[in-house]
């Protein structure tokens, strides 16, 4: 079954309060003010189910940049927020969250406009998942402890020591996120830093910043004090690259390309700022010959077509055993079929388009460069022909190893699939990538799945499940799929700075 003109249906008006909100003016977040950009400039935010632009937003230039580090820097050594009891801190996380909660339509809303996701999506995994995020850290804010230590310092005749561990927040923080899961990216980016006491100056993605502006609503409602939370729209190799390079910044935190992640790493090693990054990925699927192949099907589809494949761990390399693999690719063909394309707002939509035209043709290329290279498409492999961003579901056979479109991130909804014999095999061919991000080992034989767990380089492994991630669940890459965990206690690390005490008793 394949989708066809009509398949598509069309996009339905947004809510009145959505309609509002987006028709405001372009305005930045600085000091706990709206503000517009200094030179007036602003940026065009287009509906990806349409190709039609539905707003505009301040696009932020250098002198923004400065103004919301001085905000930031000011909030940061003489404003309430570090000072603050810890509990006040928590308190105002959680009525951020109760905001976030009360407003749940309309951030769905908002975010399937602005990114294409489904509306329903949104609403069941963005949204409530960017409320518990600022629950969770909201909680660490009161959990945060030093250690005290022995030592042997020697030297000093009869001396005594008293030696402790402090953590203090790191300081003004700058987060530049990406346009898959805006809100959840940018609740990811915000919770942890201002549980601990730093001030941030986050940048949206330029395609969708919609979500981030509500949120800063939400934020001075909340009631939490000017300059502790500075947004800032605009572009990455303006805004962005300013506020990377800015020395009145401690650190920054960044979700997107590896390319970018690389030129953020050199930018900031000019002034030694604290960088975490988490980058791309490749994420192999490896399904052994007991695994329940039904099971398989579904699981499969989810990992690599969630979010239309715009997922940093998204299941895009599929590995399975050759016994079952003709049953399950098949299987898998039928079910990318079945997946019905159309605009994030329609109830009957299963699957929204990219976030871009840019990201379109970037999909669509490398599914070409697939083909030219003598890989087979099996299902999709094209976009239906309707305005808007859309590309089907795709599942690509006949692939060999060194062919790009098993080597680099697509970043789509794009699946090359391939056979394997030998556990030994499918080791060596899931860690033969730059990225390792995230892995699935589909089988109910546990000795095998705790054998594959240790040899597979990924920061997270599922087992019979794929992309399920979890407030306390460290989430981060190894190799170039980025540096440093988010999430859990280790996000808590990563934005406090460690002070050893050592007085003379
Ligand atoms: P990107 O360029 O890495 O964008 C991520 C964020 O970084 C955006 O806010 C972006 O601003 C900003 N940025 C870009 N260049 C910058 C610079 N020189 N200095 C500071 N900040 C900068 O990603 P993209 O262009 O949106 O997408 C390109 C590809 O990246 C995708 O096709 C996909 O393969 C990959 N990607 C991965 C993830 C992930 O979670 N791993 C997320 C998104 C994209 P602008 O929005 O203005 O560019
Ligand atoms: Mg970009």
């Amino acid at each position: 079954m394949s989708t066809v003109l009509s398949d598509i249906a069309a996009q339905p008006a947004p809510s009145s309060s959505v309609r509002a909100f987006i028709g405001k003016k372009p305005r930045l977040l600085i000091n706990g003010e709206w503000v517009e950009a200094r030179s007036g400039k602003t940026l065009a935010v287009f509906d990806p189910a349409t190709g039609s632009e539905i707003a505009r937003v301040a696009e932020a230039g250098v002198e923004d940049v400065d103004r919301a580090v001085a905000a930031a820097r000011a909030a940061f050594e003489s404003g309430p927020w570090p000072e603050m009891l810890p509990a006040a801190r928590e308190a105002l996380l959680w009525r951020l969250a109760d905001l976030i909660e009360q407003h749940a339509a309309e951030f769905a809303e908002i975010e399937s406009l602005d990114n294409g996701k489904t509306r329903f999506m949104a609403s069941i995994v963005d949204v409530p998942g960017a409320r518990n995020y600022f629950r969770y850290m909201a909680g660490w804010a009161t959990k945060i402890e030093g250690t005290t230590m022995q030592t042997s310092i020697g030297g000093v005749p009869g001396a005594k020591f008293h030696t402790y561990v402090a953590r203090e927040p790191v300081g003004v923080v700058a987060q530049i996120v990406p346009w898959n899961f805006p809100l959840a990216m940018a609740a990811w980016k915000l919770a942890p830093a201002l549980a601990v006491g730093c001030t941030c100056i986050l940048k949206p993605a330029e395609q969708t910043p919609l979500s981030a502006l509500r949120l800063g609503e939400l934020i001075r409602e909340a009631g939490i004090p000017p300059g502790v939370v500075n947004i800032l729209t605009g572009l990455g190799e303006t805004t962005g690259a300013a506020l990377v390079a800015h020395p009145g910044i401690d650190k920054i935190a960044f979700t997107g390309s590896t390319e970018v992640g690389k030129l953020i790493s050199k930018s900031a090693a000019d002034t030694v700022k604290r960088v975490s990054l988490e980058l791309g990925g490749k994420s192999p699927v490896i399904v052994l010959p007991d695994a329940d192949v039904n099971g398989v099907v579904g699981g499969a589809a989810n990992a690599i077509f969630f979010n239309s494949g715009q997922v940093c761990t998204a299941g895009s390399r599929l590995y399975v055993h050759r016994t079952i693999f003709d049953r399950v690719v098949e299987g898998l063909s039928a079910a990318a079929g079945e997946i019905r394309l159309g605009p994030g707002l329609d109830q009957a939509t299963q699957m929204g388009p990219l976030v871009s035209k840019e990201q379109q043709e970037r999909v669509l290329g490398y599914i070409e460069s697939g083909r030219k290279q003598g890989a087979a498409v099996l299902t999709g492999g094209e976009a239906p022909s309707h305005p808007g961003y859309f590309v089907k579901p795709t599942i690509m056979v006949n692939v060999r190893p060194e062919m790009r479109v098993v080597r680099e991130e697509i970043f789509g909804p794009v699946l090359v699939a391939q056979r394997f014999d030998q556990l030994d095999e499918v080791v060596k061919a899931a860690n033969d990538s730059p990225y390792g991000l995230g892995a699935s080992i589909w089988t109910n034989n546990l000795s095998a799945a705790h054998r594959l767990i240790p040899r597979i380089k990924a920061g997270t492994v599922w087992v019979n499940c794929h992309n399920m991630v979890d407030p306390n669940m460290p989430f981060g890459g190894f190799k170039q799929s980025g540096v440093g965990r988010e999430h859990g206690r280790v996000a808590i690390d990563m934005y406090t700075e460690l002070k050893s005490v050592c007085m003379l008793v």
